[in-house]
């Protein structure tokens, strides 16, 4: 709980905070948020990741003091864990030993922590780092907010999603106040990337399917397309929204490929949609409309069997009960594991893009 937050913050001094591999907008801006929070309190705080910084959050305020390591190797009196569904998201070794505080705004998050502070109404965890301020009795400096806004321009899709509250809102025009140039954020978050990245997409574009309905559509990238391209891991952040931004798409998966037959991978949905069902089957999780796990397998089974999946939520949706058909009880061509690579699944309909896989 907050207040408990709170008094750990007030009675202690070294911390150490981390987010969730791969960190995002709203691990990176909510842990340099706290980061910053502290730092106005005379406490020691310091960030650790095991991944680097993005190159989008590379001009946040504090970026370069991220220390980017395999371990928790220091002494600290606890350790902020920052939106993270339970204690090996971080993918540090070594934080099972501390005193962990759980800080994170998804409704599945495991309590983890031997303090733990979930609020599922935040938009982002940046929006709980504001109420932190607030609880703590600091006044939001420039860098807290440049921070915590780029936490909740990410992470509400530009103030697109569902997530997006009255609240939000509210905490945006305080942290305009603050200082914040929405331009100057959008301009480093959003448009900012390497030539890399437009290389990627042109090859992942060619592959968009969807499916029969029209309603559900998928898109992959191989390692081939990675080396081909000199492209960054980071460099395909977002693809998987480019499908979404078709009226009749109700869901997406991107599949991409990390090792031989490894597939991270993205799942998006629209309204009802639950995709962070799926994702939880596979050991991943997130949110009802934007979710990640890793698959295994033959790449047209594997993106085959997701798109069933994605379908039959869409189907389940529109049912609204949970008594209908699965798809792939109404879809016999879902499921079948003998498409040889490189032809397509039966179910799945080129899109406009005709380029060959
Ligand atoms: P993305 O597709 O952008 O990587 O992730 C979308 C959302 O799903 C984010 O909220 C992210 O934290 C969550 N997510 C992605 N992959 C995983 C995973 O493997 N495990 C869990 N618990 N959440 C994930
Ligand atoms: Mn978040």
């Amino acid at each position: 709980m907050l207040v408990q937050v709170v008094e750990l913050i007030e009675a202690k001094r070294r911390f150490a905070i981390t987010s969730h591999i791969r960190p995002d907008g709203d691990g990176l801006g909510s842990s340099l948020g706290l980061y910053w929070l502290l730092q106005a309190l005379g406490k020691e705080p310091e960030v650790i990741m095991r991944d680097p910084v993005p190159h989008s959050y590379r001009k946040l305020p504090g970026a370069e003091t991220v220390r980017v390591t395999p371990a928790v190797d220091r002494e600290y009196d606890a350790v902020f864990v920052i939106e993270c569904s339970d204690i090996t998201r971080p993918g540090l070794l070594d934080l099972d030993k501390q005193v962990v505080v759980n800080i994170d705004h998804h409704a599945t998050t495991s309590p983890f922590g031997a303090i733990n502070w979930i609020d599922s109404t935040a938009s982002a965890v940046g929006e709980m780092i504001y109420n932190l301020c607030k609880a703590i009795g600091v006044k939001p400096s420039k860098e807290i907010a440049e921070c915590v806004y780029t936490a909740l321009v990410t992470d509400t899709g530009s103030f697109h999603y569902s997530n997006t509250t009255e609240r939000t809102f509210k905490v945006a025009s305080e942290l305009l106040r603050a200082g914040v140039k929405p331009a100057k954020v959008s301009q480093a978050v959003f448009n900012n990337y390497p030539w890399s990245k437009l290389e990627l997409l042109s090859q992942v574009l060619p592959t968009a399917r969807h499916d029969e309905t029209g309603r559900v559509a998928c898109l992959r990238q191989t390692l081939e397309m990675q080396e081909r391209t000199g492209a960054l891991d980071e460099d395909s952040d977002g693809f998987v929204n480019y499908p979404m931004s078709v009226g009749e798409i109700e869901a997406c998966a991107f599949l991409k490929e990390t090792a031989p037959g490894v597939y991270r991978t993205s799942l998006r949905s629209k309204g009802d949609v639950n995709v962070a069902r799926i994702a939880e089957k596979f050991g991943g999780g997130g949110h009802r409309n934007a979710a990640g796990c890793t698959l295994t397998g033959d790449w047209d089974e594997t993106e085959r069997n997701i798109v069933a999946l994605l379908v039959e939520a869409v189907e389940h949706r529109s049912n609204g009960n949970g008594n209908n058909h699965s798809a792939s009880d109404q879809t016999p061509t879902v499921g079948g594991n003998n498409t040889p690579t490189g032809q397509l699944p039966p179910t799945l309909i080129r899109g406009t893009l005709n380029a060959e896989r």
